[in-house]
């Protein structure tokens, strides 16, 4: 049977950025990237609804080794796709992908120190077996399958267009079209002004209003850094600085929710028309951060209000009706199409079933070690990024980690590293700390995050950079065993 010492599970931009670091710092490990669909790019590949772009900087949405090198604050679902894509030609990573293999579970055997993994080969049907030394589930956080639908009373009484923005038909044509658009986080909102470029008329409809704060499209920080830097420094220097507004950003949110809410609300209001309805349409009823802040580039959203080509209604859907929905006060809305950006499905760890020494994991009563790996599971990591900042910063830090670890087990001639819960009175919490349907509905499904470190998820870029690069891979909760037959005959 073919043995690695890695296996990475997915091609997206987390599984292309590990597969990065290991070839860089661990040039000895021989590894594969598994990946379930026939492309590389996971989330910028799959979606391709109109204008889909990042809602966080590129700066740090970029991987830390291969810097954004582009102006542009916010970028283009393509552009991130081809950039992801890129960079796996430009180190040789796509010759470790095997498409179309769905890692289904994995079976760790103290005895051997390996994961037994089984894969499906979505093109031949075939079962795959292999077996690792580490895995590395970089398998994002929702199914690709199919997004979420709630429930909708009379949705088949509906004779126009029904689409999930995660299965946009290709090459539809909305051109003078009218639009429904349901929803109200960063899809909607990314969706709504794209689509009013040509439509007849696009109506966000939303149960109850998000924060949207306007980002400039072009960074002031990026071009003024590399003024007055080296080339060499100016890339990271860049990184940082967006890192640390954003966290920044988010604590004084936290401290100050009243002043940044204001602020946020004032900010809208100064966008669109006088007298219009931010109390109703814009005044989310939590504090900024409770949920994610939906981020629109120089306002497109409000100047497609301001046209008068996008409008929003905030009301409950009674039922869909044959000609579109109607709502609870007893307004009717008429639609050639109906757009559900209702949200994702989430999934952990790409559904793989996990077991060790024969006993199945339920990873909803696991705690996160550091955020990057499962308590009392041996040699297996996983990249989930932040909820209040860029993804990458945490998948770079993660991917860093699993490289030094990977080394030092090396170097002491140790195979397994587990982490365990030995102390004791650690009061669990959810892993992800949102208030937004999608997190709640899932909740039950994730691992918790302890009360203390280092079972803590932080949230915080600064944090977790000394947690996951600063700190000994050697800590209280980490159990180093199972020595190598080198090690053994050498003792
Ligand atoms: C529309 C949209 C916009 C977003 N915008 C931002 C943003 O601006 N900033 C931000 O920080 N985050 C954003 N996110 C979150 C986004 O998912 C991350 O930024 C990032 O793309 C996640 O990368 P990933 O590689 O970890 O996961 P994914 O992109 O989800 O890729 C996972 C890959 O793993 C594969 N896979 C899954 N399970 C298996 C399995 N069992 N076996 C084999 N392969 C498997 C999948 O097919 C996929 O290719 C956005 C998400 C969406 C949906």
């Amino acid at each position: 049977m073919e043995h690695l010492d890695v296996l990475i599970v997915g091609a997206g931009l987390s599984g292309i950025g590990a597969a990065h670091h290991l070839q860089a710092k661990c040039p000895w490990a021989s590894y594969a990237v598994f990946e379930a669909r026939d492309a590389v790019g996971g989330t910028w590949d799959l979606f391709r609804y109109p204008g889909v772009r990042s809602d966080s900087d590129m700066f740090t949405l970029g991987y830390s080794f291969r810097p954004w090198r582009h102006d542009r604050t916010i970028a283009d679902g393509g552009s991130i796709l081809q950039y992801i894509r890129d960079t796996a030609a430009e180190a040789g990573i796509h010759r470790h992908i095997r498409f179309h293999h769905r890692v289904t579970s994995a079976a760790w055997s103290t005895e051997d120190a390996r994961w037994h993994v089984t894969a499906k080969r979505a093109d031949t049907g075939e079962s795959v077996e292999l077996t690792c030394g580490f895995l590395f589930s970089c398998s994002g956080y929702y199914r690709y399958d199919r997004g979420y639908l709630p429930d909708f009373p009379g949705i088949d009484d509906y004779a126009g267009m029904l689409i999930h923005p995660q299965a946009w038909p290709e090459g539809f044509d909305h051109a003078g079209r009218r639009i429904v658009v349901i929803g109200s986080g960063a899809t909607a909102i990314t969706l709504v002004p794209s689509l009013a470029e040509t439509a007849e008329h696009v109506t966000m409809l939303q149960r109850s209003p998000s924060y949207i704060a306007s980002l400039p499209n072009v960074s002031p920080i990026a071009p003024f850094v590399r003024k007055v830097m080296p080339a060499r420094w100016s890339a990271p220097a860049t990184r940082w600085l967006h890192a640390l507004g954003t966290q920044a950003f988010f604590r004084f949110s936290r401290l100050r929710p009243h002043v940044v809410s204001r602020a946020l609300r004032q900010g809208v209001q100064r966008q669109l028309p006088p007298g219009y309805d931010v109390e109703t349409h814009f005044t989310p009823r939590y504090d900024p951060w409770d949920q994610r802040l939906c981020v629109v580039p120089d306002g497109d959203l409000f100047a497609a209000i301001s046209r008068g080509t996008a409008s929003v209604v905030t009301d409950r859907i009674d039922r869909f009706t044959e000609k579109g929905l109607l709502l609870e006060s007893g307004t009717e809305l008429e639609a050639e199409v109906v757009v559900t950006a209702t949200g994702l499905d989430l999934l952990f760890l790409g559904g793989i079933a996990l077991s060790v020494d024969g006993e199945a994991v339920d990873v909803a009563a696991r705690l996160t070690y550091k955020g990057i790996m499962l308590e009392g599971v041996p040699n297996l990591a996983f990249a989930v990024g932040y909820t209040n900042a860029s993804w990458t910063l945490k998948a770079d830090l993660t991917s860093d980690y699993v490289c030094r670890l990977l080394d030092h087990l090396r170097k002491v001639g140790l195979r397994q590293a587990t982490p365990r819960n030995t102390g004791g009175s650690v009061s669990t919490e959810p892993l992800l700390g949102l208030t937004s349907g999608y997190v709640q509905r899932s909740a039950h499904l994730f691992p918790k995050q302890g009360s203390r470190v280092p079972w803590q998820v932080h949230q915080s870029y600064l944090k977790d950079y000394r947690a996951l690069r600063l700190k000994p891979i050697q800590d209280e909760a980490m159990a180093l065993s199972n020595p190598t037959a080198d090690a053994v005959r050498v003792r």
